[in-house]
């Protein structure tokens, strides 16, 4: 807090950050964001719907909603996504109210999508431009061991999600940030570093902020 400040200007107060990290499948989202979060327990994350199966370390509700088929297409026909993709033959989607109300409320949001999806985040009308990183492994073949590592691909699943991999690396200029996930730690702070930094930029403390 600072009371020296020009009439009406606030620090840190007003709408939530909507920090999305996206990247190639296996570069570390989820385990980058889970850390992030333990690590401050005021972050809200953005649980998405999904159609794909649970995978057996998953939470339903906490990693995603994981829906049928005709409970997405309510979602989609109630125009409760902000954004929606298919990827990899199953449909992902950011709830509207999920991620809305804790950014008008001023908390901070973690949104984990895909590359396209953070593109269709900036343009998703939201109360602040959000904050796009993209996630990137140390190389493509660290990429790889970390997607066999995982032990939910088969070898055709593996190279889809390659093949998408391949692509979205190409749509690094459109992001504001690039962190490499060498080490988890150092990922993280990098993140958290990018956090604090944008929670210090001057449009977020401005009356018209
Ligand atoms: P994503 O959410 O981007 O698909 P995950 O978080 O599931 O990626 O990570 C893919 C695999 O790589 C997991 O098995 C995870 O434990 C591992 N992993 C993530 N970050 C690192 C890291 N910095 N070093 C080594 N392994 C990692
Ligand atoms: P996974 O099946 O590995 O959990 O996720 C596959 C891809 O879908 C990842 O790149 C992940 O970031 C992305 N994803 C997860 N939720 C959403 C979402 O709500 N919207 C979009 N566009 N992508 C998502």
């Amino acid at each position: 807090m600072s009371d020296f400040l020009p009439p009406g200007w606030t620090v840190q107060e007003g709408h939530g950050i909507g920090l999305v990290i996206a990247g190639p499948s296996g570069a570390g989202k989820s385990s980058v964001i889970a850390e992030v979060l333990r690590r401050d327990p005021t972050l809200a994350f953005s649980v998405s719907a999904t159609t794909r199966p649970r995978r057996p370390d998953e939470t339903d509700g906490r990693d995603y909603h994981f829906v049928s088929e005709p409970e997405f297409d309510r979602l989609l026909r109630a125009g409760d996504l902000l954004e929606w993709t298919t990827y990899g033959g199953h449909r992902y989607g950011t709830p509207r109210h999920e991620v809305l109300s804790r950014l008008l409320a001023g908390q901070d949001v973690v949104i984990n999508v895909e590359v396209q999806g953070a593109l269709a985040l900036r343009r998703a009308g939201l109360p602040h431009p959000v904050v796009l990183v993209f996630l990137v492994p140390p190389s493509r073949e660290e990429l790889v061991r970390r997607i066999r590592g995982r032990g939910t691909e088969t070898d055709q699943t593996l190279a889809a999600r390659l093949a998408i991999a391949d692509a979205e690396v190409r749509q690094i200029p459109e992001f504001d940030y690039l962190v490499v996930n060498d080490t988890l730690d150092q990922a993280v702070k990098r993140v958290e570093a990018i956090l604090t930094a944008e929670r210090c930029r001057l449009r977020r403390c401005s009356p018209l902020a």
